[in-house]
């Protein structure tokens, strides 16, 4: 049954089924995203040396980690996402009240790990019923950027003013702060440009092609980078990457513009430590829309936790049914 489970799925990936490109790519975010998240959690915390000692190179979901996690198991990176994505097909769109009641329930569930900033802004929303925290300097955590993901797909195709919104509503239950908002949004571009990719868009000319479509989401990064020059990736190697979300996607833009497949990608952005599963994460979704989902080393989806890996191709599906894009191509009713 699980055999047959994932064969039915991983050949649905590789002959794509009965379904179109965007949606081939929406799934391979969501894969990406956990994938990531499961293969960095095993070197979080540890320098690039130390993983060099232990592992040559990491390379494989085998779990462990200072989390001790089972192999292929996932941290909040995912769950949150997933938790967020619930709460957008629950609701029908992102919203803020929807969104920080499914982080309350997501932490009543004692998740494997859960960052500062989130934990407060939870507690805070259970005193207050405020969805939104107060402005504040120092939450420039990765926390809302490494759950964005459900936002990304759910507002595929809605004017940037929307989408921007629908960002900042999910964000702000933990982190109210401009670095995270600017960095966020960026991730979120970066997903829909690779999502969209040659599909006919009008963002990336279909003649473009894979290396187009790269260098569509080094314009959005550069874009970022002009804005708030705080992103500059173009300086030393991001090695040990911290939690603040500049050091992540200083990062993620490395190993993304450094390397020409999802596998070296991921490979490279954990190997540099520090917040591993996390640059992992942002880095798988952003990856997996750009390559697709065949492009995931199979070791990797088969190795993942089951309903994890259920869920996430469910929800993916899911929130892009329920995107602008997919709604407007809905045909018109015709009358018998
Ligand atoms: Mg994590």
């Amino acid at each position: 049954m699980l055999v047959s489970g994932l064969r039915t799925e991983l050949l649905f990936l590789a002959e794509g089924g009965n379904g179109d490109l965007v949606r081939r790519r929406a799934i391979g975010a969501y894969l990406g995203l956990a994938v990531g998240d499961a293969l960095g959690a095993t070197v979080e915390f540890m320098t690039p040396r130390e993983i060099r000692a232990e592992y040559r190179e990491h390379r494989d979901l085998i779990g462990g980690g200072w989390l001790h996690l089972r192999r292929g198991q996932v941290t909040d990176d995912t769950t949150m996402a997933l938790a967020l994505g619930r709460s957008i097909l629950t609701a029908g769109r992102v919203d803020a009240h929807a969104a920080a009641e499914a982080f309350s329930d997501w932490m009543r569930a004692k998740p494997v790990d859960i960052g500062n900033t989130v934990r407060r802004g939870i507690a805070a929303y259970r005193l207050s019923g405020q969805p939104e925290s107060p402005q504040n300097e120092f939450d420039a955590g990765n926390g809302a950027c490494m759950r964005c993901l459900p936002v990304a797909l759910v507002t595929l195709g809605a004017d940037p003013d929307g989408v921007a919104a629908a960002n900042r509503a999910q964000a702000h239950v933990t982190h109210n702060n401009p670095v995270s908002d600017a960095g966020t949004l960026t991730v979120i571009r970066m997903v829909q440009a690779a999502l969209l990719g040659t599909a006919g868009s009008g963002i990336i000319p279909a003649s473009a092609g894979r290396h187009g479509a790269k260098a569509v989401l080094k314009q959005l990064a550069d874009e970022l980078v002009a804005a708030e020059p705080v992103f500059a990736y173009d300086r030393k190697r991001m090695e040990n990457p911290s939690a603040y979300i500049a050091d992540t996607l200083r990062a993620v833009f490395q190993s993304l513009f450094a390397t020409d497949n999802f596998e070296h990608a991921l490979i490279d952005v954990v190997n540099r430590g520090g917040d591993a599963d996390t640059t992992g994460a942002i880095l798988g979704m952003i990856a997996g829309a750009l390559y697709g989902p065949a492009a995931l080393p199979a070791r990797w989806v088969r190795r993942l936790d089951q309903a994890i890996r259920r869920e996430c191709l469910e929800q993916a599906q899911a929130l892009l049914q329920h995107s602008p894009l997919c709604q407007a191509r809905v045909p018109p009713e015709t009358s018998a």
